[in-house]
């Protein structure tokens, strides 16, 4: 038996765990630089404010319908989201987080009613969080992705599905032919694993519906779309396929880039914003247990103006495979001076740390007299703890540092609420 756990609305949900005020109010957080929305509230949504609508559009509604933006902020998204995986993972033997604000568990051997310790878990987040969270239960997870679709629906949008069904739904609890009511009135791209891509070829084939793919024989379907799609409709069927994954797969490249939040020429910039997003890849990589052997970094200018486009990158090869800061900075430096042209107004910079092997690997490597590194590695933990303890960017290296007001290349952020749960300053006092 697996279950799906996914946070409503996420990011506005932990915006306002902080901000009671906003709840019940139309709330979108903002992509970085403030471009599009990324999250929304049921209250935005009923605006009917798009996923990914760009802010120019909808900024009118801030005084048409008394709409708060924020800008994103990760850091809390990510600390709140750290939180909620460890309050669910009480729950069962195994843990899959799925994405930032979902996670599969298998419950195997999970005793009593699932869909009373579901609702327990629920109200357990709610209480320690502040969170609201809708939970879906199968006997595959293609199933338990399904029960979470209606979960969620049938609190978001009433008459889809019979509202009994929101927040906590359990497949194999339904009866059967409430089970076929469901499949009848769900998109087969609605299901996981098919998506719009397959839409039109399934259409063509004459499969509308999560019940004309629940029907189908596997094999036919493997014709249609790939092994995928077979594996997909087995899971619809109740044939477990997918198996609950503890560890993802280590990452094949770590990749930090961003759009600045103006235009940059001053080559001095660069190489700021450059050793900043080196920085956060590397200690990313640490994090990991990995180390990098080639670093990419790339610069380009806007595409969305109307200027000559420079658009250039080029892959640093290192002496030997590394995860210190500062030969991945040092990376970036000696790219710029082959990439960089003076008088070009760069837009966006971009570091990927590529050709990924375990730590352990490189160890048992001799270092000849002539270009032996430094070991550093006791001074990148000490650099991760305190910046971990005290906040991302505490200690640093000097090429990433620069005065305030002197980072034309930061993120445009107008709107970021504090760091509520990962900066001493930004801890709310609580009045009693
Ligand atoms: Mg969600």
């Amino acid at each position: 038996v697996f279950a799906l756990v996914d946070g409503n609305n996420f990011y506005v949900s932990c915006e306002r765990v902080f901000r009671p005020d906003l709840r019940g109010k139309p709330v979108v957080v903002l992509s970085n630089n403030d471009g599009c929305a990324i999250a929304r509230s049921n209250e935005a949504k009923a605006l009917g404010i798009a996923m990914g609508a760009p802010w120019y559009q909808i900024r009118h509604w801030v005084h048409d319908a008394a709409l708060v933006a924020l800008s994103a902020n990760f850091a809390l998204y990510g600390d709140m989201s750290d939180r909620l995986m460890g309050l669910v993972a009480q729950w069962g033997p195994q843990q899959e987080v799925y994405s930032i604000d979902e996670c599969f568990m298998d419950l195997r051997g999970v005793p009593g009613d699932l869909r009373a310790s579901a609702q327990a878990l629920r109200r357990h987040v709610g209480q320690c969080l502040g969170i609201p969270c809708c939970i879906g239960i199968g006997a595959t997870k293609t199933l338990a992705k399904l029960a979470n679709h209606v979960a969620k629906t049938a609190e978001r949008t009433p008459g889809v599905y019979p509202p009994e069904l929101a927040q906590v739904c359990h497949w194999q609890a339904l009866p059967e032919p409430l089970q076929h009511r469901i499949l009848e009135a769900t998109p087969a791209s609605a299901v996981w694993g098919v998506g719009r891509r397959l839409r039109k070829q399934l259409a063509a084939a004459g499969l509308h519906t999560a019940l004309d793919l629940a029907r189908a024989d596997p094999v036919w379907v493997r014709h249609l779309g790939s092994v995928m799609l077979e594996r997909t409709v087995r899971e619809l069927q109740g044939t477990a396929c997918i198996a609950v994954e503890d560890a993802p797969a280590a990452r094949q490249g770590i990749t930090y880039t961003r759009s600045f939040g103006r235009t940059v020429t001053a080559l001095g910039h660069l190489q700021n914003a450059l050793a900043v997003f080196a920085t956060h890849a590397t200690q990313r990589l640490r994090q990991q247990g990995s180390v990098a052997g080639q670093v990419w970094v790339g610069i380009r200018t806007s595409v969305f103006r109307n200027t000559p486009q420079h658009h250039r990158s080029v892959v640093i090869p290192l002496r030997r495979p590394s995860d210190d800061t500062t030969v991945t900075v040092q990376a970036t430096r000696d790219a710029l001076a082959v990439l960089y042209q003076p008088g070009v107004p760069y837009a966006k910079a971009g570091v990927i740390l590529l050709d990924l092997q375990p730590r352990s690997h490189g160890q048992g490597e001799l270092a000849l007299q002539d270009d032996a590194a430094p070991d550093r590695r006791a001074l990148m933990q000490v650099l991760d703890q305190l910046n971990q303890r005290y906040g991302s960017g505490t200690v640093q290296l000097g090429s990433g540092f620069s005065m305030p007001g002197q980072r034309p290349w930061a993120m445009k952020q107008a709107y970021r609420s504090p760091g509520y749960t990962t900066c001493w300053a930004d801890i709310p006092t609580a009045h009693a």
